[in-house]
């Protein structure tokens, strides 16, 4: 029987134990974790995003500091806030809403965070350390998406898993963490010859592409486990919903395990968040981190 897999669970489990991780620094070492989200512009989906991680930082005992800025605000004005936040020692993790105005280059911001502080793994030298398998701060998602797939599998060493999708925040992240637990790793993309033939061969699939249902059961191996990381808002008949990049009535039949769109990625994504600012404030600190 196919299993679903329960990413919102696994999450508040995970911002459980941040929580008490958290509780216990204060306690012992009189320091409480800080993450600063800097928030350029109104995007509404940004807004939603940004006070969700701000509320559950909260509630796992971290301190959160907001900054909004207007959308016409300077480079220069936002990399000045970033050098502050740098040098603060209440900060422990900072992370920059994406997508920026148009205006801005989200390459030099990314770049102006202080590596250790880079929360979202995205500065060149936290992917730089994740490709050498050097220690690193991993990109949020795909870390929720290992997890997932070790809670589920265990030992992953060996398995045949197949990425579709090379984007730097997902599928090449995903694809290096995967490669570092010893599976043996595809990565596909909108290029890619006999995708439904490669799909097929994956015991692990994680689909990270953006297209609604794009993965039918019939590319699936019996037995294999699914990943769905897209996120896609779609009509149908007059009701919006969110749908995946897998077409879960039908994967659902053939897979062994699969994540639900919504309340498998996605929670999995802001605990990790939450675990990253953890191992960040440690890290300054020079205390143990238990991964
Ligand atoms: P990008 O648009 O940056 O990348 C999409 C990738 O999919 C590209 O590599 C592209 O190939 C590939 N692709 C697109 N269409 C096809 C196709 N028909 N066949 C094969 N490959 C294809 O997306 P992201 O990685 O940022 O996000 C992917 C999905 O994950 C989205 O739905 C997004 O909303 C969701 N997401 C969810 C998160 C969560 O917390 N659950 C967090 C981040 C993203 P090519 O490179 O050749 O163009």
């Amino acid at each position: 029987m196919t299993r679903i897999i329960d990413g919102k669970q696994q999450a508040n489990r995970l911002r459980e134990v941040i929580g008490q991780e958290t509780l216990g620094l204060q306690e012992r070492h009189g320091i409480r974790p800080g993450l600063a989200v800097v928030m350029v512009g109104n995007d509404p989906a940004s807004q939603v995003y940004v006070r969700n991680k701000a509320r559950q930082a909260g509630e796992a005992g971290i301190a959160s500091f907001e900054h909004r800025l207007e959308a016409n605000v300077s480079q220069q004005a936002l990399l000045a806030l970033i050098a502050t936040l740098n040098a603060d020692p209440a900060v422990h993790g900072i992370l920059v809403q994406l997508p920026l105005p148009a205006s801005l280059s989200e390459a030099a911001v990314i770049q102006a965070i202080a590596p250790d502080k880079d929360v979202d793994g995205f500065h060149p030298i936290n992917i730089g350390n994740l490709a050498t398998g050097a220690r690193a701060m991993v990109p949020c998602t795909p870390l929720g998406c290992l997890m997932l797939l070790r809670q589920q599998l265990g030992e992953l060493a060996g398995k045949r898993a197949l990425v579709l999708g090379r984007s730097n925040i997902v599928g090449k992240p995903m694809a290096n963490l995967l490669l570092r637990d010893s599976c043996t790793v595809t990565v596909a993309h909108s290029r890619t010859h006999g995708l439904a033939e490669e799909c097929r061969r994956a015991d692990i699939l994680v689909a990270a592409v953006g297209r609604p249902g794009l993965v039918t059961g019939d590319w699936i191996k019996p037995g294999a486990t699914i990943i769905d990381v897209g996120i896609n808002r779609i009509e149908e008949q007059g009701r919006s919903r969110l749908a995946g990049d897998v077409d879960f009535t039908s994967a659902s039949q053939v897979a062994g395990a699969i994540t639900p769109v919504p309340g498998g990625v996605g929670p999995m994504t802001i605990a990790c968040l939450l675990l990253n600012t953890l191992q960040a404030t440690c890290h300054q600190h020079r205390l143990p981190f238990a991964e």
